[in-house]
């Protein structure tokens, strides 16, 4: 059974919301040569603010100011000196937590304890630790020279963590940035550009500009632009990859995923549930490396799947402000459709679909936690990224059972192992092609741990002593 707790609303009066917002480039907020697009909140589809849309003139700037920035100041200061700027960017994120928590829930969708207690840690986390490298390079293995400009285009499932993992090792290293916040989700990116100012980061180091795909695209395709950094779907991934070829730019792709989060029979059963609760709801399910395929061992499956129902009908789903609420609303109208598209898929192939019963909001965008049971590997739900909050379940009978379905992926980035069994958990962890393997846990991250994937998933390493690698030339330089 589910309780009924009073609404516990955290205050929005600590988010200063402009009506309208500029470009961050070379220092000062600038109107752009574009025009101006919408950023709502898909939690109730109130319009926020206008932002502007920044043209390939703009990017140009953009990329100018990044160079200038770079030659003249950011690649000739000392790493001590540029982690100075760094720790006071981590301070400032610390200082300024709660508001940049209610303007990601607001702008994302996001319930309030997952930007308070889990996204706005760890964007601090990784300044933090990525200051720490600066002065540190030469014992990193790759060398010390950085780059030069990065373009990096990040997406909306978690707007200022994913800022964080481009930005922090890319300034590390010594090079300056120029980057696309999504459309859907500008808005913490532009405090970050606040936050830049107040840091008397140099102008130019960072640029913010925003806009959609053709914004995207000429940060990518810009001749000026010596690294690109991109996190999003597997299909902009390979456009962007083939939009490089032949130039001597270095890229990072950090692309889909369709993880298998495998439970064997000894595993720890609650434990499990709350597991793979947290792997597929976890952010509405918009998240890369989601478990969205459960493989569980035949002889507990119906045991599991009862208590996993039991234990998503005591899921919250409503305002991402309220602090008692763990789903919140799905980031777009457009990813709403396509959510509802793969599950109707996944009705009409055949597979049977399960949801919490509950009452949605009547504006905004929602979908309940779904489950379908009796999906094959040859279905569609259980081979595409949903990128919502809906668990695919399939089982399996042996170990080798469970490492062929798993692997049988176009994708590669993460999996996870739940099993009483140590040796179980190492073998297991060397058979899967995952980039991360969680054991009896899912979706921890850490700003010391490198994070990326196999085959479609992308290629390069974030995060750790590894993503200093997508950021300098090489030890031989
Ligand atoms: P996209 O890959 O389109 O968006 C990611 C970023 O790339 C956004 O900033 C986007 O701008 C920008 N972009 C779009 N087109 C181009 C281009 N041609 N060149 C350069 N940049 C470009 O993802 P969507 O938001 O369209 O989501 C679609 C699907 O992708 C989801 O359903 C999900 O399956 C997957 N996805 C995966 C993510 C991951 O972390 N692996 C993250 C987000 C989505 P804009 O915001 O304006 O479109």
């Amino acid at each position: 059974m589910s309780f009924e707790y009073a609404p516990a609303p955290e205050s929005r009066a600590v988010v200063d919301i402009k009506p309208s917002y500029g470009l961050f480039i070379n220092g000062e907020s600038t109107d752009g040569t574009g025009t101006a697009f919408k950023t709502i909140n898909p939690a109730t589809e109130e319009v926020l603010a206008e932002v502007a849309e920044a043209s390939d003139a703009d990017v140009d700037e953009a990329v100018k100011a990044a160079r200038r920035a770079y030659t003249r100041v950011w690649s000739r200061m000392s790493g001590a000196e540029r982690a100075k700027y760094l720790y006071r960017i981590a301070r400032i994120i610390q200082e300024r937590g709660r508001e940049l928590a209610v303007l990601e829930s607001i702008d994302n969708g996001k319930p309030i304890k997952e930007s308070r207690d889990v996204d706005v840690p760890i964007v601090a986390a990784h300044f933090f630790y990525y200051a720490g490298w600066a002065d540190k390079l030469e014992y990193s293995g790759y060398g010390s020279t950085p780059l030069g400009v990065a373009g990096q285009v990040i997406p909306w499932n978690f707007p200022l963590l994913m800022l964080a993992w481009k930005i922090a090792p890319a300034l590390a290293c010594g090079n300056t940035v120029v980057l696309k916040p999504a459309e859907t989700t500008p808005l913490t990116a532009l405090l970050f550009a606040e936050i830049c100012q107040q840091a008397d980061l140099p102008p130019g180091v960072v640029n913010i500009v925003t806009g959609a795909g053709d914004t995207g695209r000429a940060i990518v395709s810009h001749p000026d632009v010596d690294k690109v950094a991109f996190t999003g779907s597997t299909e902009v991934g390979k456009a962007i990859a083939r939009a490089v070829a032949g130039t001597d730019k270095k890229v990072t792709l950090e692309l889909g995923g369709k993880a298998a989060n495998i439970v064997f029979d000894d595993a720890p059963i609650d434990q499990a549930v709350e597991g793979i609760v947290n792997g597929i709801f976890f952010n509405q399910g918009h998240v890369c490396c989601a478990g969205s395929r459960l493989l569980v061992q035949e002889s507990i499956a119906d045991d599991l799947l009862e208590r996993l129902k039991r234990r998503m009908s005591t899921l919250r789903m409503g305002d991402p402000l309220d602090k008692n609420t763990d789903i919140g609303a799905i980031n777009s109208g457009e990813q709403l459709m396509r959510i509802r598209e793969l599950s109707q898929v996944g009705d009409a192939e055949g597979a049977e679909r399960w949801e919490v019963a509950c009452d949605l909001p009547t504006k905004g965008f929602w979908f309940p936690p779904t489950i379908f049971t009796g999906v094959s590997q040859a279905h569609r739900i259980a081979r595409e990224e949903i990128f919502g909050p809906v668990l695919s379940v399939l089982t399996f009978r042996t170990p080798s059972e469970a490492i062929e379905k798993a692997n049988n992926t176009p994708f590669g980035l993460s999996a996870g192992v739940w099993t009483d069994k140590g040796s179980r958990i190492l073998s297991m962890a060397n058979r899967l092609r995952a980039g991360v393997v969680w054991a009896n846990t899912f979706n921890k991250f850490d700003p010391t741990s490198p994070f990326g994937g196999y085959k479609e998933s992308g290629y390069g390493r974030e995060g750790g002593r590894h993503g200093l690698e997508a950021y300098l030339k090489g030890a031989d330089a």
